[in-house]
């Protein structure tokens, strides 16, 4: 792929500049890589000249996503620039757009020329692990809730933004899509420090005094086990065990992939998964990461696949596991679909299972056992009582190779119905009481019906998430806890003729 027309064929040293305000960034490391690029650790420079003598002063580490040159992919990154640029530049004297801040932000474009073409360059703020692998580290348990409502809230506001004042439909909402910001800038500074070989012993040394601070964390959670102790310890180091995490992750990795000698521990532990322990129903830590994490901050990211509720670019949208029914049937759709693929979301996160995982049978194709997943949770329209559902179902332009007359799947015939409470209490181990709290909260979003489907805005205000540490009694005066997004343009189909811009 690091043809003519693909990947520019990026090093660790290499310095791309945007001529037009003289900001140059030298790329440190690579961050990871999509279908569309590859993304860099980078340190931004500002090059002044003063008094006749070139001056460079280090601005911060930024990341850098450095796009395909095929044309192809060009347009799409065109595309994303305008999205990110409609996010970034939203009026911020207005207080409704907290959840500005839950987007990812673009700091700078430009366009380079390499041996493979032209490749437009985005700069962004650097952010650190997603979602997928949080839900790794906690070993398929599922996420603390406390952490969830953290993450919940605040993705909740960053769709509403997106939705009401930015007029931008997701599309594509996952856990790899959802980062989480690094606080800890001693994580930047250590990759800095390994792309450069001569520091080796200085490496060392922070890489053991790092070691030495997980392990004492790790002895603190240990410790706290064992005596059942109540009492609000500080456990985990103020910079939080998330930063810690990360900083974990990208080490090790560096360890991994590089050349790079492992360092002389002490035979300390390199795995900084929590103790095992079923996670869900431990209100112990919970407790104790409430007393002790700091605000977590989560941000959406990859635009890539974004679009306009007056422009959508295909109807072949969203990750399987993430996908609304009405995508399926081929029926109209809107910001109502990424409302759907959030309550698979927060499902995932705090149980570490998908909550639709659908497979090909013999006689039945992966969008049948999709739908029957859904009807079996959500159970089937009824053609008596549910008109406007019926309706709904007759407009979709597949639905007659799903459905029969009578509104029951045609491939798939003995479902087992399991609705979603009890899922939570007896798979899961949910108390009642969670389980009855955690339904209400996502079943309003997991509406069959995009037109009835609970809007994000709305949901911020939902008791479950009354105390959300950090963000206790917070609310959205603006939306109103399980009205629909119907009086949003766009809500549930592409909008014509809309100038809102
Ligand atoms: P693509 O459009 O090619 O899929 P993404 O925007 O999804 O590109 O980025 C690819 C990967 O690069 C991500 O999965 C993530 O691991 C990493 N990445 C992207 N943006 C950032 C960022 N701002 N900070 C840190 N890592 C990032
Ligand atoms: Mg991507």
């Amino acid at each position: 792929d690091y043809v003519p027309n693909g990947y520019h064929p990026a090093y660790i040293g290499e310095v791309l500049t945007n001529d037009q305000n003289n900001i140059s960034y030298t790329l440190i490391r690579k961050l990871g890589w999509g279908h569309f690029s590859t993304v860099w650790l980078a340190r931004a420079k500002k090059i002044e000249i003063k008094n006749s003598e070139v001056q460079s002063n280090d601005l911060k580490y930024v990341a850098v996503k450095i796009v395909r040159s095929a044309k192809h992919y060009t347009e799409t990154s065109i595309d994303e620039i305008k999205l990110l640029k409609k996010v970034k530049n939203f009026n911020t004297n207005n207080n409704n757009n907290i959840g500005q801040h839950n987007v990812i932000k673009l700091l700078d474009d430009f366009t380079i020329n390499g041996p493979n073409g032209n490749h437009i360059v985005m700069i962004f703020e650097i952010l650190g692990e997603n979602l997928l692998s949080l839900i790794k580290k906690f070993k398929h348990n599922g996420i603390p809730t406390i952490l969830v409502k953290q993450i919940a809230k605040q993705i909740l506001f960053a769709l509403d933004f997106l939705h009401r004042n930015c007029g931008i439909i997701h599309t594509d909402l996952k856990p790899e899509n959802i980062l989480l910001k690094i606080n800890n800038t001693n994580v930047l500074k250590l990759i800095d420090l390994i792309s450069n070989k001569k520091n080796l012993l200085k490496i060392l040394r922070f890489y053991q005094d790092f070691l030495s601070d997980i392990s004492i964390s790790r002895k603190k959670i240990n410790n706290n086990n064992n005596n059942n102790n109540n009492s609000p310890n500080k456990i985990l180091h103020s910079d939080n065990f998330l930063s810690s995490l990360s900083l974990m992750t990208i080490s090790n990795n560096i360890v991994n992939n590089s050349n790079f000698p492992t360092p002389p521990s002490s035979g300390s532990n390199h795995d900084t998964d929590l103790p095992d322990q079923k996670i869900n129903n431990n209100n112990q830590l919970n407790d104790r990461l409430y007393n002790d994490s700091n605000l977590i901050n989560a941000k959406i990211a990859d635009l890539g696949n974004a679009c306009w509720i007056d422009k959508h670019f295909t109807n072949d949208i969203q990750t399987r596991q993430y996908r609304a029914p009405e995508i399926i049937m081929g029926g109209s759709w809107g910001c109502s679909a990424d409302v759907w693929s959030f309550a698979c979301l927060i499902f995932e996160l705090l149980t570490g299972d998908y909550l639709f995982e659908p497979i090909e049978g013999h006689s039945y194709s992966r969008d049948d056992d999709h739908l029957a997943q859904i009807v079996e949770l959500l159970s089937c329209p009824n053609p008596h009582e549910d008109h406007d559902l019926v309706n709904l179902v007759n407009g979709c332009s597949k639905s007659s190779s799903f459905f029969n007359d009578n509104y029951h799947l045609q491939n798939l015939s003995s479902l087992r119905f399991w609705d979603l409470k009890r899922v939570l209490k007896e798979k899961y181990k949910f108390s009642e009481l969670e389980s009855r709290q955690i339904s209400d909260f996502l079943l309003p979003m997991l509406n069959l019906n995009p037109k009835k489907r609970a809007d994000a805005g709305g949901m911020i205000n939902h008791p479950w998430l009354e105390d959300t540490f950090g963000m206790e009694n917070v609310f959205n005066q603006e939306r109103k806890l399980y009205n629909s997004g119907l009086d949003m343009p766009g809500w549930c189909s592409e909008v014509f003729h809309y100038t809102l811009y």
